[in-house]
């Protein structure tokens, strides 16, 4: 997955943030955050400052190409996921919003009591189970 480059692809205008944003996500591949979360992080690591709006803004375009979701929990800013594998469904703690990614042998056996249950084709799964894991239960 090179973001970079697909953003350069689709004619997005590349700067020096953009592109360490798409070297942050690139390396935490299975880095589940929201905006402030990646604020800081960014910040920390590059010691330059990225205002959010900067990085809210090049997470709308990885979006719009498909490279990246979100999703919402009520209360909560929404958590971003890079699209990779498939490994698109999460299972976060209420409690203390740890998140976990939900292996695609679950996924395909949840998607086949779907489809038996609704007779829907094709289910796509980008959603997050919420629970409490055990550490909170
Ligand atoms: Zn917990």
């Amino acid at each position: 997955m090179n973001l970079l480059n697909s953003l350069k692809k689709n004619g997005y205008r590349i700067t020096k943030s953009r592109k360490l944003i798409c070297e942050l996500l690139e390396s935490n591949i299975h880095f589940h955050f929201n905006v402030k979360q990646l604020h800081q992080k960014i910040n920390s690591l590059s010691k330059s400052n990225i205002d959010r709006t900067t990085i809210y803004r090049t997470l709308v375009a990885l979006e719009e190409l498909g490279l990246l979701q979100h999703s919402h929990i009520p209360h909560k800013p929404a958590i971003y996921f890079l699209n990779n594998d498939n490994q698109n469904v999460h299972l976060i703690c209420e409690m203390c919003d740890k998140i976990v990614d939900v292996e695609n042998d679950s996924i395909n056996s949840i998607n086949l009591i779907l489809q038996k249950d609704t007779n829907f084709d094709t289910i796509n799964n980008n959603f997050i189970f919420v629970g409490k894991c055990p550490e909170c239960n």
